[in-house]
Order: structure tokens, then C-alpha cells, then sequence
């Protein structure tokens, strides 16, 4: 586990903008934390990171949003999902358990049953240090990315 300190948006999208360029191979993402915390703005730099030109928002309504950057990007937010039927409909578990795709989770400790077993998992917290001060902490599920995990806690 690691952990990085941020004092801005633009900071916290930087960050995830170093994490983007090192993936060179599909990868699971989850992004824990509440309402406002920044994980949407993680994204949003680290699919800049992996060359998405799109726009990059929040998938809160429409649950699931797809860009093409260097990998296809599936972006989830579990946030309004209720049961897991609902996560299989949407077609979670097949896009979770591909291979060659960047899988990014928002609110994955709505669904813990649901994860798959590896994945890189992001914790976002407000600190009481200000409004704009983030702790970012970084750790590993599985062992399947600890090469990609030990390079972001090298250069990230
Ligand atoms: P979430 O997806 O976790 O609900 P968002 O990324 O949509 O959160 O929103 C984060 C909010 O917090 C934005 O309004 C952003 O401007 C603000 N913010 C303030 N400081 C930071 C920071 N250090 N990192 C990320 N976001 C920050
Ligand atoms: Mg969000």
C-alpha cells in the first residue's frame, strides 16, 4: 500500500495521468470514496494518461460509459445499482473478467461479491486539511498487477 497527497483537482488528475501512461496491458481499477471525493476527476486524468481525446463524465445515470484511448475503457459507476441482477445486465460481469480492456469501478464496495479477485484499488479521502486536499491511497488485490503496482509506486 501507498499513498499520495494532492491539494487540487488538476494535482489529483496529474497523478492519475502518470498512472494511465504506465498501464501497457488490460487492468482492474476500483475507485472507493464518498460523494465528491474526486473520482471521477481520477478518471478523468488517467484516462487522459491512456489517450483518451473523448470527453470523459461521471456514469452515474446511464451506469456504464465506454471511451477508446491506447485500450478500450469501460467506466462503471455502481452507485444506483440495487441487486446484482441489475450489474449483470448491464453486462458488469463480462466486461470485469475481459482481458485487453482498462475496467474502472466506481462505488465497488457496493458490490465486494462482485469484483474479480485482482485489481489495483483506489481509495480517495478528504483530509481535515482544507477543502481541496485529497489522500489518495493505493493498494493491491491478487497478485496479477503487482508489476504495474510497484511501477506506479515508483513513478506516480
Ligand atoms: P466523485 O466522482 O468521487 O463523486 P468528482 O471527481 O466528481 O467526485 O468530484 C470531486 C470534486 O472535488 C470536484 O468538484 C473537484 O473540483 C473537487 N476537488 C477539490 N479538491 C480536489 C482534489 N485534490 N482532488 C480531486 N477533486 C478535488
Ligand atoms: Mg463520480
Amino acid at each position: 500500500m501507498f499513498r499520495r497527497i494532492t491539494e487540487s483537482p488538476s494535482e489529483t488528475a496529474a497523478l492519475a495521468a502518470l498512472f494511465g501512461a504506465r498501464i501497457k496491458d488490460g487492468v482492474v481499477i476500483c475507485l472507493e470514496g464518498d460523494l465528491g471525493a474526486g473520482k471521477t476527476c481520477f478518471v478523468q486524468g488517467l484516462a487522459g494518461g491512456l489517450d483518451v481525446k473523448s470527453e470523459v463524465t461521471s456514469p452515474t445515470y446511464n451506469l456504464m460509459n465506454i471511451y477508446e484511448g491506447r485500450f478500450p475503457i469501460y467506466h462503471f459507476d455502481l452507485y444506483r445499482l440495487e441487486t446484482e441482477e441489475e450489474l449483470e445486465e448491464i453486462g458488469f460481469y463480462e466486461y470485469a473478467n475481459a482481458t485487453g480492456s482498462v475496467i474502472l469501478i466506481e462505488w465497488p464496495d457496493r458490490f465486494t461479491d462482485a469484483l474479480p479477485d485482482d485489481y489495483i484499488h483506489v481509495k480517495i479521502e478528504r483530509t481535515l486539511n482544507g477543502d481541496n486536499e485529497r489522500c489518495i491511497i493505493l493498494s493491491l488485490a491478487g497478485l496479477r498487477y503487482e508489476a504495474l503496482f510497484k511501477e506506479l509506486n515508483q513513478f506516480c
